[in-house]
């Protein structure tokens, strides 16, 4: 079925600067494996995110997950656990499975839909030298408004804290602290459908040197300059095409993230008041989409239905919650995932475009504002 409004736009660069950038790369022959543009991307990424970073990048986020985790947290025999909220997208969970660890399925928190802090520090005190690591996601791309809890949480019990902010380039934890910048290293997609779209891409951004050479290396076969592969590695390397974009994309992506902003907050300010409720921090955020928590799951079915005929496409994100998956169904969990079910039949995700068109958004209104009284 197609939209009139779809939930995804994505705005890439011209076809005259891909055509320059494309004749670049013809010109010097160098297509991937660590070129000039990719070097000069993965430096761009770290530096926005702050000083004293490195980024590593990767072909996409999925791959930049396998690789930080098992960097992280060993690879595993399938004897240990990642905590992992199943608030999330699968790529985390599969990932954690990828480097032979189980995922430990947590809770998220009502309010900000994060992951529980409160269950992820009753599971390490419950199951003492099997938790590897911890990968917290940033719900929705969203920075955790307790970010410093959860770095205090793994100092205090000596487990480490990897992030998945793969929709979250961009957001903000604090005025003065973007994501990116917390735990032992956070994970950015660059897919299409992310605030910053390269096509397929992704990096894993740390402060720690030796782990970025490692995971670089794990990008490359395992391979250390001189002596070929010293690690188990496969191939993750992003190509020079996809760093073009990623330069052209990040040349003006504070005004793309600005423009984002401006579509949520008109959204909350006309959609019917007291209905939408939008986790807590999403204003800080890159706004990969609109998320709204409805107060029962009959007002979110109608209004799925009546965006739907209003042609607007929307989705219901993390909805089924990775632990109902069929993969994962046999998976362990902390506790019963309470609020996980409850949030997954009350949300609902909206079309957020960078320089959304204003038909769209008034069709976006439009489709809601009667919400309560057309049944
Ligand atoms: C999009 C997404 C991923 C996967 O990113 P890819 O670049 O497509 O591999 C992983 N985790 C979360 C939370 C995501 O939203």
């Amino acid at each position: 079925m197609s939209y009139d409004v779809p939930f995804i736009r994505p705005l890439f660069p011209s076809g005259d600067a891909i055509a320059a950038d494309l004749d670049r790369i013809v010109a010097s022959n160098w297509f991937t494996n660590f070129g000039p543009i990719e070097r000069e991307f993965a430096q761009a990424v770290a530096d926005f995110v702050g000083e004293g970073h490195q980024a590593v990048t990767f072909s996409n986020a999925t791959l930049g997950l396998l690789a930080a985790v098992q960097a992280v947290a060993g690879r595993g025999d399938g004897s240990r656990s990642v905590i992992v909220p199943s608030f999330t997208f699968a790529a985390g969970p599969q990932a954690i499975v990828w480097a032979g660890h189980r995922p430990l399925f947590i809770d998220i928190e009502p309010s900000s839909l994060q992951p529980s802090l409160e269950e992820a520090s009753a599971a390490i005190d419950a199951n003492p030298g099997r938790i590897a690591a911890i990968l917290l996601c940033n719900t929705f791309g969203i920075g955790n408004p307790r970010i410093a809890e959860w770095e205090e949480l793994s100092a205090r019990s000596g487990i480490p804290l990897i992030i998945d902010s793969a929709a979250g380039f961009g957001s903000r934890y604090t005025p003065e602290r973007r994501v990116g910048d917390a735990g032992v290293c956070e994970v950015f997609s660059f897919h299409a459908t992310k605030p910053f779209a390269i096509g397929e891409g992704g990096a894993v951004v740390t402060r720690d040197h030796e782990l970025a050479e490692r995971l670089k290396s794990f990008s490359n076969f395992g391979f250390e300059p001189g002596s070929g592969a010293t690690q188990l590695g496969l191939n993750g390397k992003l190509q020079e095409f996809n760093a073009a974009l990623g330069l052209r994309q990040l040349a003006d992506f504070d005004a793309a993230v600005r423009s984002r902003q401006e579509v949520l907050s008109e959204l909350q300010s006309r959609l019917p008041t007291g209905l939408f409720r939008a986790p807590d921090n999403i204003g800080a955020s890159s706004v990969c989409f609109g998320s709204f928590l409805l107060p029962t799951e009959a007002l979110r079915d109608r209004a799925l239905a009546r965006l739907a005929a209003g042609g607007v496409e929307a989705r219901s994100y993390y909805s089924p919650a990775v632990h109902t998956q069929p993969y994962f169904a046999e998976g362990e969990s902390a506790g019963p995932l309470d609020v996980t079910a409850d949030v997954g039949r009350r949300i609902v995700s909206l079309p957020i475009h960078q320089e959304m068109r204003r038909a769209d958004i008034d069709r976006v209104v439009e489709s809601l504002q009667t919400l309560e009284t057309d049944r």
